[in-house]
């Protein structure tokens, strides 16, 4: 595997690549792998000639307050997963390259930023946006990959494509979930035993509404009311929020429409803001 950490240099190689008419295929990720990312890159691998995996915490996602300095990271474990899948480049910039001291132009999301994990999160998805437009723009892939796990920054992020007319085919992966069923996510490492024990509650409120929906209870109050009883009544756990959503347009629904719904919700466990979905 190739690591690349100039700009300048993934820029030439994607253009040579493409000039010899191969497909990339792009997971932008923010490193500490677990089997959730590695899925993504082998879903890359088995639609692309060549595997990109971008490896960088980005600081304009996270607010002030947020858990930048302390997110967790260890590239050399990183690198030698990637190896396995096998991924051809891993593209690791700095952070001066990527925000160099007169960096001022951002991608703004709109109102889809404000909803679900945007109000507490205020400006976090106009960073993500604004990150991945410059992996694409660095990277250049024909096909990218990203996780349902996070799933508002899913649809803005193929909204932003479709918005910009960017060449790009966007592949989401299922969520990949610990035996328990706990979502993998970089941020489980915060958890407690304790915590790690009663966060299971997450998954568990979701399969507890999917199965309601079988049995025929639709109404979006009364599947929330139930999430958030679950996820209250957890000794560690406090719900940030639940809300049930068309996918198509991030509105809430008063009734659960076959194919069309998110389940979205996210909760504190501890230090975590730990979140979770399902599509129905
Ligand atoms: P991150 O490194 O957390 O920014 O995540 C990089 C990519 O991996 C994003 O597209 C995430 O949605 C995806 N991802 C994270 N956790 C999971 C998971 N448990 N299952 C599937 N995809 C995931």
């Amino acid at each position: 595997m190739e690591i690349i950490q100039s700009i300048e240099s993934m820029q030439r190689r994607s253009c040579s690549l493409k000039r010899s008419g191969k497909r990339i295929g792009m997971v932008p990720t923010m490193g500490y792998f677990h089997e959730g990312h590695l899925s993504l890159m082998r879903l890359a691998r088995s639609k692309a000639d060549i595997v990109v995996v971008s490896n960088f915490v980005n600081p304009t996602q996270f607010a002030p307050t947020e858990d930048l300095d302390k997110y967790p990271r260890n590239f050399e474990r990183d690198c030698h997963k990637a190896e396995t899948i096998p991924v051809d480049i891993m593209f690791a910039p700095r952070n001066e390259d990527m925000y160099p001291e007169d960096f001022r132009t951002y991608v703004e999301v709109g109102e889809w930023g404000k909803k679900l994990c945007g109000l507490s999160r205020p400006a976090h998805f106009r960073g993500v946006t604004t990150i991945v437009l410059k992996l694409f723009n660095i990277v250049q892939p024909d096909i990218a990959v990203f996780g349902w796990k996070d799933a508002q920054q899913f649809l803005i992020l193929c909204r932003m494509v479709k918005d910009m007319n960017l060449p790009i085919e966007m592949i989401g992966g299922d969520i990949v979930r610990e035996p328990d069923g706990l979502a993998m996510s970089s941020r489980n490492k915060y958890l407690t035993p304790e915590e790690r024990k009663d966060a299971v509650i997450l998954s568990r409120s979701l399969k507890e509404a999917r199965e309601m929906i079988e049995r025929g209870a639709m109404e979006a109050d009364v599947l929330k009311e139930r999430i958030r009883k679950m996820v209250n009544g957890a000794q560690y756990g406090r719900l940030d929020y639940v809300e049930i959503v068309s996918r198509e347009t991030l509105e809430p629904l008063s009734r659960v429409q076959k194919g069309e719904s998110l389940i979205a919700l996210a909760a504190y466990f501890g230090e975590a803001r730990l979140i979770d979905n399902i599509r129905y």
